[in-house]
């Protein structure tokens, strides 16, 4: 099996970070700048059975520049794209607009299955993973909802596992 992923959510959640863990390489650039990420860059994800190529996006914001613009466009044309989306939200902050901004994208784009991904799962605790990961699944319909911590390395395998389910 054979596919593509890509990364959604706002700027700093945590995307680049966990495409370069999942992939063991460091692909994509990471910052704590926004907006570093201008390109859709991929990496691949091996196992025995199958081989995820994945997609990194520059964080989704309601547009306030033409840049702004041009790169919401960028990703929305890549949700289109993929076989398989990957929301993430951070643990460690609250669900706010931002992200609710991006769920209403996510459920314009039908067809595709979309994995709820909460990131940071090092600077949370168990408490608060838990009330995230209640909060991320009332903000649409997704097919998992799995955390995670690209820094630690905690569940990357299950997440490689369940995104590679919805190929
Ligand atoms: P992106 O804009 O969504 O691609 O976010 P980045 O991957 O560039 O990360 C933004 C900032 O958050 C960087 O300073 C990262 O080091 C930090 N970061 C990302 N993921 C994690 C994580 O799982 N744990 C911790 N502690 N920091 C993280
Ligand atoms: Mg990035």
């Amino acid at each position: 099996r054979a596919g593509f992923a890509c990364f959604v959510g706002r700027p700093n959640v945590g995307k680049s970070t966990l495409m370069n863990a999942l992939v063991g390489q460091k692909v994509a650039i990471t910052s704590n700048k926004p907006q570093t990420t201008r390109r859709a860059i991929r990496g691949i994800v091996h196992r025995p059975d199958a081989q995820l190529v994945i997609v990194d996006t520059p964080g989704l914001h309601r547009p306030r520049t033409l840049l702004g613009e041009r790169l919401d466009s960028l990703v929305l044309s890549t949700l289109t794209e993929v076989d398989v989306i990957g929301f993430c939200v951070p643990a460690n902050e609250k669900v706010g607009k931002g992200d609710r901004f991006i769920a209403d994208k996510l459920t314009a784009v039908k067809k595709t299955p979309v994995v709820a991904v909460v990131t940071k799962c090092d600077l949370a605790s168990r408490e608060q993973i838990a009330e995230q990961l209640l909060a991320v699944s009332e903000l649409g319909e997704f097919a998992d909802v799995v955390p995670v911590s690209g820094v630690s390395g905690d569940q990357l395998d299950i997440l490689g596992d369940v995104l590679i389910k919805h190929l």
